[in-house]
């Protein structure tokens, strides 16, 4: 076997047991004869895996009894326009956004389309992002606030939220959904693309307080209704039933791991050790964002020049350490360390990062 590491953004690296497991379950799963690539929706086995998953993340995310877990298609990107779509299409309703970078604009462009937002607060400085901003100026009159909480591309992530006087936030968490425990209370709607913390592509996980549905428009074409979603339990039409069966086990090894808290300690222990290599040698490695808004999950830096990002992506990969490159829109270098990455895997950076820094600084 011949497992590289894995720093992709998303599509990202999976636990090994979770593949492992999916491969001895592919063709014949758990004695039915029939892989769950070809079990139906509606059939008892993929039911079983279906309600165990909602109920995984109801109790990782603690949010059981308090709001409904749907699984969607269209990724975290539909929910840019769903959310609106059903929220505040009615009379130009507000929205206050907060920018921290690429995929907070286009959840802004989405919503443009619908209602009115408005921009709260800004994480930009000069060209660059540098945090994720927690003194806002917020609306009154908005619905609710949306937050990104963690800028994948730009590298700026959320630890603590701000207070956004009590209203509805909705966040964008692909990227760092059960990076560690939050407090679900304050969310009004959670979505995420499985992609990056949660399983494969094909999935988007929303997560919808009860008293935010019950604001939601019910005149929408079904597909699109939180309300039937709810109902139907998230199976009104094919749900993707591969990526949920994947995802089923990678909630289940998080959970075994010891859930979020767990998760979290070792995040935090990987960022140490990223970022120590890069303030090791600060005039070397040069990350643009400030120190309490680094993010755990995506982290990003520049080297000296384009030419020696190039040659330190290239070595890397020499040596097993792959998907190791800036987002096009910003270049640089970014190790992503989400769940699955094993602190082992960002300690091999790590050192790698030092003795590159020895034989080219
Ligand atoms: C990847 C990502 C998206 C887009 O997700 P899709 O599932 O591809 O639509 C949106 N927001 C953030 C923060 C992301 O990291």
């Amino acid at each position: 076997m011949s497992r590289v590491l894995n720093f992709s953004p998303g599509p990202a690296t999976l636990p090994l047991p979770v593949l492992e497991e999916v491969r001895d379950e592919l063709v014949d799963y758990k004695g039915t004869g029939i892989s769950m690539l070809e079990h139906s929706h509606r059939g008892k086995a993929y039911d079983a895996v279906h309600e165990e998953t909602i109920a995984l993340l109801e109790e990782l995310v603690g949010c059981k009894g308090t709001h409904e877990v749907l699984f969607v298609g269209a990724g975290a990107t539909g929910q840019f326009a769903q959310v609106p779509m059903c929220w505040l299409s009615d009379g130009q309703k507000k929205a206050d956004y907060v920018d921290t970078g690429a995929w907070s604009k286009k959840a802004y462009k989405a919503a443009s389309f619908y209602g009115t937002p408005r921009w709260a607060g800004s994480g930009k400085e000069g060209e660059k992002y540098v945090r994720a901003p927690m003194d806002l100026d917020l609306d009154g009159d908005a619905e609710y606030v949306h937050l990104t909480s963690n800028a994948t591309i730009m590298g700026v992530q959320y630890d603590a939220f701000p207070d956004v006087g009590g209203k509805p936030i909705v966040c964008d968490m692909s990227s760092d959904m059960l990076w560690k425990p939050i407090d679900a209370e304050k969310f009004g709607v959670i979505y995420a693309g499985a992609q990056k913390n949660l399983g494969p592509a094909g999935v988007c996980v929303v997560i919808v307080r009860k008293d935010v549905l019950g604001k939601m428009k019910k005149d929408v074409p079904d597909i699109f209704n939180y309300h039937l979603i709810a109902e139907k339990r998230s199976t009104q039409n094919t749900p993707p039933v591969f990526p949920i069966y994947v995802m089923n086990k990678v909630l289940n090894w998080v959970k075994a791991e010891g859930g979020p808290k767990a998760m979290e300690e070792r995040n935090r222990a990987k960022g140490e050790v990223l970022y120590g290599a890069v303030d090791a040698h600060s005039d070397f490695y040069r990350c643009p964002v400030e120190k309490g808004s680094r993010s755990v999950m995506n982290a990003v830096f520049n080297l000296p020049s384009e030419d020696l990002e190039k040659k330190f992506i290239a070595e890397a990969a020499e040596q097993g350490m792959l998907n190791l490159k800036g987002h096009r829109s910003v270049g640089g270098i970014r190790v992503s360390m989400y769940n699955a990455m094993p602190i082992e895997g960002v300690q091999k950076l790590a050192d790698f990062m030092g003795e590159f820094q020895k034989a080219n600084g």
